[in-house]
């Protein structure tokens, strides 16, 4: 079988995989599209690659539920025991033994492998079910599109006169576009200038990162980053008991000694709050809803055999996203 792996931080397709076989309550699903990001660029576990996608589920493994057959399914990439304290306690995406598809579980853990291959094994209770018709991509962003829903909730931005939004990947643009649906005087700081155009089309206001003031005035600062120096920047942009929104890559925030840097969110009584990850069945209703553009990260396409070159790209941050297409 064939499938995308990294090894040894090296990332090659392979054809000499061993076809997954479902356990106990899962099912095999034959990815249609698999979105990348540069997080994936970034993965550092070795296996099969791939968080992201849409699929069709081929088969029921023994005690699942036979009528997911043939159906089209957005697959929750975090993987969650569901009997744990946490679990049982409503707090599944903090499960102690919870696992990122194609990413990585805690110390002692073992990984989840990823979807970028011609079939993979899901648990019944990771499959949402997507619609049937129409062009299989744009579901593959439904957990992405859910971590910025994530990080757009609990945070007041109505009636505020200065949000940013730090970053202008993935996570930012879409995080941006949530919350200028909530207030038109959301600004994007980024360092990508051809993402400012994509800004403009949306309407949003935009600034390189170089740029902005130093003024500690700004409302609510959204860090979609995923940098640990940047919090230092959103900890300068804060004013007096603002709030900052940090949105963790699913490891968690992590490496530089940044936790000196918070020093002006502390003076400034600023709350700051952290989130990550998102649910990919929120994420997929504001997809059907059509209230985010993802076009832009739809334009990338290519076969399997390409993603190792897509992802390099994704590591120089040339572009935006990448879409696997199976076929
Ligand atoms: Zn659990």
């Amino acid at each position: 079988m064939k499938g995308v792996v990294r090894r040894d931080r090296v990332t090659t397709l392979r054809d000499d995989l061993p076809e997954p076989t479902p356990g106990e309550g899962e099912v095999l699903v034959r990815p249609e599209s698999v979105a990348l990001t540069g997080l994936d660029a970034g993965s550092w576990r070795d296996g099969v690659i791939g968080r992201l996608c849409v699929g069709v589920v081929e088969k029921a493994g023994p005690g699942a539920d036979r009528t997911w057959e043939r159906k089209r399914v957005v697959v929750e990439p975090l993987r969650a025991c569901g009997a744990c304290d946490r679990c049982r306690g409503g707090l599944a995406s903090h499960c102690v033994s919870g696992s990122w598809m194609g990413l990585a579980g805690p110390d002692g853990v073992v990984p989840v492998g990823g979807c970028l291959a011609e079939r993979f094994a899901a648990p019944c209770s990771a499959l949402i079910e997507a619609p049937a018709r129409g062009e299989p991509g744009v579901w593959a962003f439904a957990s992405l599109v859910g971590c910025a829903l994530n990080a757009s909730r609990g945070v007041r931005v109505e009636g505020k006169t200065y949000v940013t939004v730090l970053g202008d990947g993935p996570i930012g643009l879409i995080t941006a576009q949530i919350l200028a649906s909530r207030n038109a005087s959301v600004r994007v700081l980024g360092r990508h200038e051809p993402r400012f155009a994509l800004c403009e089309r949306w309407g949003i206001r935009h600034r390189h990162e170089a740029e902005a003031g130093r003024r500690a005035d700004q409302d609510v600062v959204v860090d979609c980053t995923g940098r640990p120096e940047a919090l230092a920047l959103a900890c300068r942009l804060i004013r007096p008991r603002g709030s900052v929104v940090v949105v963790a890559p699913p490891g968690g925030v992590g490496g530089g000694p940044w936790l000196s840097d918070v020093g002006p969110a502390s003076s400034a009584e600023a709350s700051v709050r952290y989130c990550r990850g998102g649910g990919a069945r929120d994420g997929l209703e504001v997809i059907r809803a059509g209230s985010v553009d993802l076009s832009p990260m739809l334009a990338r396409r290519c076969r399997m055999a390409d993603a190792p070159a897509a992802l390099e790209s994704l590591a120089r941050r040339e572009s935006l996203a990448a879409v696997v297409e199976s076929g």
